[in-house]
C-alpha cells in the first residue's frame, strides 16, 4: 500500500475494444472511491510489432513485481509463427496457478435459459498438457507430455476449498478422467479426497469430466465450485461462459502467491473496436474481483450493486439487448454513466454473493519424499519391419532381456500386442516395450544402460525410455490396456 493509503496496481489498456472498456472501468472505480494508484504498462499488438515476441515490454515486469496486481484489457494476438501467447507467458512467469472464472446468469434481465446459475470454475493454470513439451517420435507418432505435480494438485484443490469457504459456498465438485488416466488424473483426484477432509462443512463430489461437461451444458445450476485440471478447465469454463447470455459479461482472475491478474474472458473484439458500443461488464466485474483481492470489498460491493441495478433498470449494451427486457440500448459511455449514477443503490431482484472473498494463499506444500525403487523400464522403439508383426518383435527383443530384467510386454499406442496380442489391433511404428525385474526387485542405472546397449546391438532404434518406479512400494506406472 502506498503512503496515501492507495494500493498500486498495474494496468494495461490492451488492443481493439481494450482502451474503451478499460476507460469505462477505471471511471467507475474512481467514482466508487476505489483506493488504487494505477501504473500503466504497454502490452499487446504494438509491442509485438516492435519485434518483442512475448508481447510485453521487458521493463513492464518491474511494475508487475512491484504492485503484484494486474488489471489487463484484452489484447490482439497476431497470427503467425514466432509469437507467444502473452497470457500464457504471464501466467507461467508469475506462477499464477489458479484460474478463477465465476459464471452467473441474470434472468430475467439477461435471459439465459438457465436461471439461477452462480458457479465458479477453478482451473489449474500451469501444468497438464500445457507444459508445451511435444515430440514427433517416429514418422507416424507424436506425443505431448501431460505433467501433473503433487504440489500443483494440492495447491489448486486447497485454493478451491478456501474460495468456497470464503464465499460461503456449499459444494465443491472435482472433475477428472481418472478412470483412464489413473496416475496423473488419479493424483489430482487423490489430492481432492485428501484435502476435502479439512473442510467438513462443505459437500463434495467427483464427476468424470465427460459427463461433468455434459451436465454443465445441460443443467449448470447444479454446480457451485468446480475444481479441475488445465485442459478440462479451459473447455469447461467456455461451456459455462456460453450459458451466461453474453461473452461480454464474464470476468476471470489468475491468482498466484505473489501476483494476480484480472481480466474479461473475451478478446479484443476487433469487429466492434472504435465504435464505442462494447460491453465493459466483463472487465468491470474482473475489477470487482480485484478489489476484493486487495481488501476493498466495500468498494467492490458498491460497484457490483450499481452494475446489477443498471441491468435491472433495462439499460443494456447492444450485446445484451433483448425485446421485452431492454428499456434503452446504451453505448459504452452511456452504460458507464448509468452505473456511476447508481453507485450507492442496491438491486431489488438480482442477487450478488456477499463475503470478503479474500483467499489466503499458502506456499505450495512439499510432502516428504517417499522411498523410491526402480523396478523396470519401458523402452520405446521406432520399428517398421517384419510387417509390424508383434510376435517377430517380441521374439527378437526377448533376447535383449536378462534374468533380472526380462521383456514383460509390448504395447502399441497403449494396447497389448505381445504376448498374446490380437490380430485385429492396428499397429503403428511406435512400440512400448516393458522390461521388468522379477518380484519388484530393485535395479539400478547400470542395469538400464546394459539393457539399452543390448537393444542397440540388436539393431533397434530406441526413441526414449521411461523408468518404472515404485514409491513407498506402490507402483508409479500404469498397466498396458489388456494386460
Ligand atoms: P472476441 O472475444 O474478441 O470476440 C468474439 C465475439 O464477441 C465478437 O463478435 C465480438 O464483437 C464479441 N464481443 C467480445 N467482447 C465483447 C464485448 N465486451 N462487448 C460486446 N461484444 C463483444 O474473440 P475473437 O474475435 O476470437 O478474438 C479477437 C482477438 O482477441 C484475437 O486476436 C484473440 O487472440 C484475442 N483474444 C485475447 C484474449 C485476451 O487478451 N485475454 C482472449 C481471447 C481472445
Amino acid at each position: 500500500m502506498a503512503a496515501d493509503g492507495a494500493t498500486p496496481i498495474t494496468v494495461a489498456w490492451g488492443d481493439g475494444i481494450g482502451p474503451e472498456i478499460m476507460g469505462a472501468t477505471l471511471s467507475v472505480l474512481e467514482a466508487a472511491g476505489a483506493r488504487i494508484r494505477p501504473e500503466f504498462i504497454e502490452v499487446g499488438e504494438k509491442v509485438y510489432r516492435r519485434g518483442i515476441t512475448s508481447g510485453i515490454e521487458p521493463g513492464a515486469w518491474a511494475s508487475l513485481r512491484r504492485t503484484g496486481v494486474f488489471l489487463k484489457a484484452p489484447i490482439t494476438t497476431p497470427q503467425g509463427k514466432g509469437v507467444k501467447s502473452l497470457n500464457v507467458t504471464i501466467r507461467k512467469t508469475l506462477s499464477l496457478f489458479a484460474n478463477v472464472r465465476p459464471v452467473v446468469t441474470y434472468d430475467p434481465f439477461v435471459p439465459s435459459g438457465h436461471p439461477g446459475v452462480d458457479l465458479v470454475i477453478v482451473r489449474e493454470n500451469e501444468e497438464d498438457l500445457y507444459a508445451g513439451i511435444e515430440h514427433r517420435q517416429t514418422p507416424e507418432v507424436s506425443q505431448c507430455l501431460k505433467l501433473v505435480s503433487e504440489p500443483g494438485c494440492a495447491r489448486i484443490v486447497r485454493y478451491a476449498f478456501d474460495l468456497a469457504r470464503a464465499q460461503g459456498r456449499k459444494r465443491v465438485t472435482c472433475m477428472t478422467k481418472d478412470n483412464i488416466m489413473k496416475v496423473t488424473d488419479g493424483q489430482f483426484h487423490r489430492a481432492f479426497d485428501r484435502i476435502k477432509a479439512g473442510y467438513p462443512e462443505l459437500e463434495t463430489d467427483h464427476a468424470i469430466i465427460d459427463i461433468g461437461a455434459g451436465r454443465m451444458a445441460a443443467s449448470p445450476g447444479r454446480f457451485d465450485v468446480v475444481v479441475t485440471g488445465n485442459l478440462y478447465g479451459d473447455i469447461l469454463s467456455d461451456i459455462a461462459a456460453e450459458i451466461s447470455g453474453s461473452v461480454g459479461l464474464c470476468p476471470s482472475a489468475n491468482i498466484g502467491e505473489h501476483c494476480a491478474m484480472f481480466e474479461a474472458i473475451h478478446g479484443s473484439a476487433p469487429d466492434i473496436a472504435g465504435q464505442g458500443v462494447a460491453n465493459p461488464s466483463g472487465l468491470l466485474l474482473a475489477a470487482v474481483m480485484m478489489l476484493r483481492h486487495i481488501g476493498q470489498a466495500d468498494v467492490a460491493d458498491r460497484v457490483h450493486d450499481a452494475w446489477l441495478k443498471t441491468l435491472e433498470d433495462g439499460l443494456h449494451t447492444a450485446d445484451l439487448a433483448r425485446a421485452g427486457v431492454t428499456a434503452t440500448v446504451c453505448d459504452t459511455q452511456t452504460f458507464t454513466q448509468a452505473i456511476i449514477a447508481r453507485l450507492g443503490e442496491r438491486p431489488s431482484q438480482l442477487w450478488r454473493r456477499g463475503g470478503g472473498g479474500q483467499v489466503a494463499i499458502a506456499p505450495a506444500p512439499r510432502a516428504p519424499r517417499p522411498r523410491k525403487a526402480m523396478v523396470g523400464v519401458d523402452v520405446f522403439l521406432d520399428w517398421d519391419e517384419g510387417d509390424r508383426d508383434a510376435e517377430v518383435l517380441g521374439r527378437r527383443l526377448a533376447q535383449c532381456g536378462a534374468p533380472g530384467l526380462a521383456l514383460q510386454m509390448i504395447t502399441n499406442r497403449g494396447v497389448l500386442v505381445w504376448p498374446n496380442g490380437h490380430p485385429e489391433t492396428f499397429r503403428t511404428d511406435h512400440w512400448r516395450c516393458r522390461f521388468h525385474a522379477p518380484a519388484d526387485q530393485a535395479i539400478d542405472h547400470g542395469d538400464l544402460l546394459a539393457l539399452l546397449e543390448r537393444v542397440r546391438a540388436h539393431g533397434f532404434d530406441f526413441i526414449k525410455i521411461e523408468t518404472l518406479c515404485t514409491f513407498d512400494g506402490q507402483p508409479g506406472y500404469s498397466l498396458g490396456q489388456g494386460q
